[in-house]
């Protein structure tokens, strides 16, 4: 604690003279609930081919595709719990602080832990949806007994509603992005490693705009060095648990 005393209390004076406070997270923040990232030694890619997510494959292998996604995204996440990291993001949002939540993430753990305004940029694996017809489930209304799932009323094949290698970002949740970036006076980048595009480019448009970059990681990422204000080096969970009792003890909100 000592050793970041002084940058938590810059943290919590930043947030509380905030009027658009914004999160923006990464494969980080979920690491705290047993979700893996990516990349790096631990990553998933270390153990999976990532080809089964991409949409060519996908359409030629569906199941192939499919006996993996459903191992990692349902069987081996199914189950996995907002941790103190996302729990402290909705705090903030309660407390009136936090506006929006942009998420790299498609576990749905932020919903999980109570925020309300959430844009999911590469969207959500607990939605699927009909490559034929286009219409939506969720995971709770699909049977993944027998592979690949099809849909009941075109059996046209269902796929995850999130994006694959391959696949446009959804226009919705970018422009709500770009949007609140614009807005944001504060803006957090938490357990990113800011190598994904196009979605890496939405702190910098924060901070195009005037906002101050707070970064939680416990390792330096693409913005540490250029973009950010305040760095935390750490897990997403301390770090924003010591914020967030921190404005709670030491400040009226
Ligand atoms: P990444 O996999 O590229 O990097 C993860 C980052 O988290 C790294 O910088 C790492 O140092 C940091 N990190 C590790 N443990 C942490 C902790 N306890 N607290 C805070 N930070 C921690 O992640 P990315 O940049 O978000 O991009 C990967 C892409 O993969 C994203 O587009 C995302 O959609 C997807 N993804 C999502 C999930 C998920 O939904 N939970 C999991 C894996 C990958």
């Amino acid at each position: 604690m000592a050793k970041f005393e002084k940058e938590i209390n810059s943290a919590a004076e930043l947030i509380l003279a905030s009027k658009y406070l914004v999160a923006f997270t990464g494969a980080g923040i979920s690491v705290e609930s047993g979700i893996p990232p990516f990349r790096g030694a631990e990553g998933l890619w270390s153990k999976y081919n990532p080809e089964v997510l991409d949409l060519h494959y996908f359409h030629r292998n569906p199941k192939d595709s499919w006996r993996v996604i459903k191992e990692i995204f349902y069987d081996f996440f199914g189950n996995a719990q907002p941790n103190s990291g996302h729990l402290s993001l909705s705090k903030l949002e309660e407390i009136g602080k936090l506006k929006c939540v942009i998420t790299q993430n498609i576990d749905n753990l932020h919903q999980l832990a109570g925020n309300t305004v959430i844009h999911e940029f590469h969207g959500n694996s607990q939605k699927m949806i009909c490559t034929n017809c286009s219409k939506h489930f969720t995971v709770t209304e699909v049977d993944l007994s027998v592979l690949p799932p099809l849909c009941d009323e075109c059996h046209g094949l269902l796929k995850p509603d999130f994006i694959f290698f391959g696949e446009s970002i959804p226009m919705d949740a970018y422009h709500a992005s770009v949007r609140a970036a614009e807005n944001a006076d504060v803006f957090f980048i938490i357990g990113s490693t800011g190598e994904v595009m196009p979605a890496s480019q939405i702190p910098v448009m924060a901070k195009q705009h005037g906002a101050k970059i707070i970064e939680i990681n416990p390792e330096p990422s693409k913005y540490t060095h250029g973009l950010t204000d305040i760095y935390l080096q750490g897990k997403a969970g301390d770090i924003l648990t010591q914020i967030v009792n921190n404005i709670i003890l030491n400040h009226q909100t």
